[in-house]
């Protein structure tokens, strides 16, 4: 019963019976059967060759009257392949003795085929390859519809494992009906991540074998809070899990009336709390009035359900939605991202070797102006309708700070000319993620209106540990004494200079680290909608005072250990404060 790490994509606890899909139309999915199973798998993989076989008696009729029998005989041939005992067998044997499920046993048998085949001289062999799988591929095909259409018309609720995270994994079932989502491959960007977080599916993903270690139905296990999933638990397992859902969901309604309070210390100071936004759904997750603004809209995700990039026109409604949804409460719109982990189906970057340290977020746009130029343009115009931030990610010096200023002023004159309404003052405020600025910091607070710092990346820059790969991904410590000085001096660098600082990474939804920011200094903290509440609760629970005395103690601390330690005592006493006021 191992508990196994993956990457944590959605947060939440699910436990259910597990049941894998295909992720993909061309992959079929591969699970294992447990022993008294394999009688069915059988017959099922019988009813499918036989609804093949039909199929093909049907199709050869109609051909034969069509344009003769000559030309329908090969369909006559497709219904002999599928009869041929010594494949059969081969399947047979793999279902029986190796628990394959169906479509993987015969897609084996498909791949064995090919590469027989293939090792033959000549076009015509070739040819004739593809005929003795393409039967054998329409029966992978009516197993997985079949299988797939009467699970869709049952009820029951799940835990969805596939080999990677799409879209169509995240909404082949509603959401009613999902317990969780695993997956082998998928980063925490991609389409379905961003689809699984708006829904509110617990998930987890970067789990490389998983499926060949399931057997449909199994029980699985999964925190998405923590990126791990536990396969088969026993009762004792399961009994410390009801614990920890009931725990939750006990401290999620006594913080809910928390939400809607100011975040103010309780030696008066106020901080902002805002929301990173992925999509224009997640704006129907959260109550607006629980947040002060938008610190984060990652403006790359709100262009994935499209075929083409979206035009000004479309991107200036898609902001306008978003800033008149905020009732004037300032919307921080950042510039495009792509690049690295962020993919748009319709604007592939070339495949790089090192993804994360090459062409991505402010590069990009850099040298395909034009994405940047209407960008801006939509941005400027949104500015006309409540108040609009501008936030630039991926800098690295300050020379790229000079070279989108010269863009946004063309495209201001450029607008205003035009007879457009631009708000006369629009804040520019850039990421600090990549270490380069840290060095730099007190020439770029010079020049930009606030800062807002990327700890996802930053700490994977900091450390050279890429947050998206499972291998390395125990060496990802947010808590190193590196990041946590470089927050602390960040923070430092912002008062100095007088201007707003932020943080938007993930990290900021810990309630124990964002005492620790409101200690450094930091005024705003921008997390996903989820963690307003507990974030509020913490910041009202906390001195500053005192919050600058942990500051204090943490940054002498030599190891991530001893700090998460520190941190741990801060939040277990805020949880205990939390349920504390529940029963008051
Ligand atoms: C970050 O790097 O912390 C950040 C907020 O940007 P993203 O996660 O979108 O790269
Ligand atoms: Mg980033």
């Amino acid at each position: 019963m191992p508990q196994i790490q993956g990457l944590i994509v959605a947060p939440g606890l699910g436990l259910g019976p597990v049941h894998v899909v295909r992720a993909r139309l061309d992959s079929a999915p591969v699970w294992s059967l447990r022993a008294d199973e394999t009688g069915a798998e059988i017959e099922r993989l019988d009813a499918a060759i036989d609804q093949v076989f039909e199929v093909l008696g049907r199709r050869q009729k109609e051909v034969a009257k069509a344009v003769g029998e000559r030309d329908a005989g090969i369909l006559g041939v497709h219904q002999m392949i599928l009869r041929d005992p010594g494949a059969r067998a081969d399947v047979d044997r793999a279902i029986r003795d190796e628990r394959l499920n169906a479509e993987a046993a015969v897609d084996r048998l498909i791949h064995t085929l090919e590469e027989t085949m293939g090792r033959l001289d000549g076009d015509s062999i070739r040819g004739y390859a593809a005929d003795v799988t393409e039967p054998w591929r329409a029966v992978v095909k009516a197993l997985m519809q079949t299988d797939q259409e009467s699970f869709a018309q049952s009820e029951d609720k799940v835990v969805i494992a596939a080999a990677e995270l799409t879209p169509e994994a995240v909404t082949f079932l509603g959401r009613e009906r999902i317990h969780a989502i695993v997956t082998e491959a998928g980063g925490r960007f991609s389409h379905g991540a961003v689809l699984a977080r708006s829904f509110g599916i617990p998930c987890v993903v970067g789990i490389p074998n998983l499926l060949a270690r399931l057997e449909q139905n199994m029980q699985v296990l999964v925190d998405g809070d923590h990126g791990t999933i536990v396969l088969d638990p026993d009762e004792a397992t399961i009994a410390a899990f009801m614990t920890r859902c009931d725990q939750r969901s006990t401290r999620t309604s006594a913080l809910s009336s928390h939400a809607g309070k100011p975040a103010v210390t309780p030696d008066g100071t106020k901080l902002d709390v805002l929301v990173n936004l992925e999509s224009v759904r997640d704006l129907d997750t959260f109550d607006v009035s629980h947040c002060d603004g938008v610190g984060l809209l990652r403006t790359e995700f709100l262009y994935m359900e499209r075929t083409v990039f979206p035009s000004e026109e479309e991107q200036f409604r898609l902001y306008r939605r978003v800033v008149d949804s905020m009732q004037g409460r300032p919307v921080t719109i950042r510039t495009l991202d792509i690049g690295g982990d962020k993919q748009l189906p319709y604007f592939k970057t070339p495949k790089e070797a090192n993804p994360a340290l090459g062409w991505r977020g402010t590069r990009v746009t850099l040298e395909w102006q034009d994405l940047l130029r209407v960008q801006l343009r939509a941005v400027m115009r949104a500015t006309a309708h409540g108040p609009v931030r501008l936030l630039i990610p991926m800098i690295s010096s300050l020379d790229e700070v000079h070279s989108v200023f010269k863009i946004f002023d063309e495209t201001r004159l450029q607008l205003t000319e035009q007879g457009y309404d631009v708000a006369p003052d629009i804040p520019v405020g850039i990421m600090i993620e990549v270490p380069s600025t840290l060095w730099i910091l007190d020439d770029l607070l010079a020049e930009v209106d606030f800062i807002s710092v990327g700890t996802n990346d930053l700490v994977q820059y900091l450390l050279a540990v890429d947050r998206d790969n499972v291998f390395v991904s125990g060496l990802y410590e947010p808590m190193h004494p590196a990041v946590i000085r470089a927050l602390a001096e960040i923070g430092r660098a912002a008062k100095r200079a007088g201007k707003s600082v932020c943080v938007c990474g993930e990290i900021a939804g810990d309630e124990a680290v964002a005492v620790l920011l409101a200690g450094m200094g930091y005024d705003s903290l921008s997390v996903a909608p989820n963690f307003l509440a507990v974030l509020k609760f913490a910041i009202r629970a906390i001195p500053l005072a005192e919050a600058q005395g942990i500051v204090e103690h943490v940054l002498r601390l030599r190891s991530a250990t001893e700090i998460k330690a520190s941190l741990e005592g801060i939040r277990k006493r805020l949880g205990e404060a939390i349920l504390a006021h529940e029963a008051g």
